[in-house]
């Protein structure tokens, strides 16, 4: 029976009797900083259970580690609110109630995911714990029974508009788009019989379908077939699907002086790119779409410049957060990395000023090491895990800064 208290002295445990209005906050272990990855958690779906007992509607939720939480309730209409940080997953929870339906998922305007149940009246939360498990998870239980509309109208809060997990509106979700590098007449790299766009635009699927699993995020590809699609208008795509952030997929030829490497590099835009081979990286890119006919570069106008310069300002310390959680997501999967691999270069693909973009080279085609692990989907679905994880993370630490970004 999940919902029992373990006894043993060696669990550490905190239980909170809360009330109505409680909002509590446990941190049963350092919540992780923004760059250790590993301290992630996932609710999982087994051990996770809303059940009608006797003794009211039993909450249990099992997570895959402690993390900081609280919860309130929330009228108008009754509203169980229940939010984690630093939870990236959320598996589905088998809800067999009267009381309680849902969950629906979000990010909380500041930067916490949230857990919305609906409830068909009001209703009190009796206990609620979350004690950790022998096996390093934690499990979240409590208890809720009804109430009558004056208390819980006392009691409950009023969420500010836009908190999160109502999913009402168009844009109630932040929208991934995800750019499947190369396309169409433009195979991108070619070795081992592999081709980079064909890879990926597999692989941007599977990311993509991963993350419209996930709940948390909108999902727009900039192509998704194979089509020459000129790098200005990936971004005007981006734009246009709303993108709140933009990932470049790429597993390009090893750069001619870059050494023997293999592995994942990750890349934002800058001026002046950090080492020789980035450079020709992005050049080459450039040179694939003036090969196709396209200008790369429209004629200068100075104040799009100057107005775009002003808009990077914010959106560019958002892309360096981006790559290094990013950097740390594949770490933690044990993913293998090129030597310092957080590197810039002037993008064409990366230049939008309105939202954070990165580029991830995901391992070169030229490297026999790298196609296996392109074409291996353990490794695959680890690397989209990591993205995947890299995302929540980022938004979850980016909505957490909003307030401090000048307007
Ligand atoms: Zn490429």
């Amino acid at each position: 029976m999940p919902a029992e208290t373990p006894k043993t002295g060696t669990e550490q445990m905190i239980r909170l009797l809360t009330s109505l209005t409680a909002c509590f906050w446990a941190a049963l272990s350092a919540p992780g900083v923004a760059d250790d990855l590993s301290a992630l958690a996932r609710l999982e779906a087994e051990g996770s259970a809303v059940i009608d007992t006797a003794e009211g509607t039993e909450v249990t939720l099992a997570l895959t580690q402690p993390v900081p939480w609280r919860l309130f309730t929330v009228d108008g209409p009754p509203r169980l609110v229940l939010d984690f940080r630093s939870i990236t997953q959320f598996a589905d929870v088998a809800v067999t109630s009267t009381l309680a339906s849902g969950p629906d998922i979000g990010l909380s305007a500041d930067g916490w995911s949230r857990l919305v149940f609906a409830l068909s009246e009001p209703a009190a939360v009796g206990t609620a714990a979350m004690a950790r498990r022998d096996d390093g998870g934690a499990l979240v239980s409590l208890r809720l029974h009804p109430t009558d509309a004056a208390t819980f109208r006392e009691t409950a809060r009023v969420l500010p508009e836009a908190a999160g997990a109502e999913r009402q509106g168009d844009k109630s979700r932040p929208v991934v788009v995800l750019d499947p590098g190369h396309g169409g007449i433009d195979p991108g790299a070619e070795a081992g019989g592999l081709n980079e766009k064909t890879l990926m635009l597999a692989f941007a699927r599977e990311l993509e379908e991963t993350i419209i699993r996930g709940g948390l995020f909108d999902v727009a590809l900039t192509r998704d077939a194979d089509e020459f699609v000129p790098l200005e208008t990936r971004i005007s795509r981006a734009r246009a699907a709303g993108a709140d952030v933009f990932l470049s997929l790429h597993a390009d030829e090893l750069p001619e002086g870059a050494g023997a490497a293999s592995g994942i590099t990750v890349y934002t835009l800058a001026e002046t790119a950090s080492d020789a081979a980035s450079r020709r990286l992005a050049e080459r890119h450039d040179k694939n779409d003036l090969l196709t006919g396209v200008s790369a570069t429209g004629p200068g106008d100075e104040i799009a410049l100057v107005l775009m310069d002003i808009a990077r300002t914010d959106t560019t310390p958002r892309s360096a957060a981006l790559a290094a959680t990013l950097k740390s997501a594949f770490r933690a999967e044990d993913l293998a990395l090129v030597g310092r691999p957080l590197r810039s270069a002037a993008f064409s693909v990366l230049k939008a000023a309105d939202f954070p973009s990165a580029l991830i080279e995901l391992g070169f085609l030229s490297s026999e090491k790298d196609r296996a692990r392109l074409t291996d989907p353990v490794w695959r679905q680890a690397a989209v895990r990591a993205i995947e994880a890299a995302l929540v993370q980022w938004a979850l630490d980016d909505a957490a800064q909003a307030p401090l970004r000048r307007r």
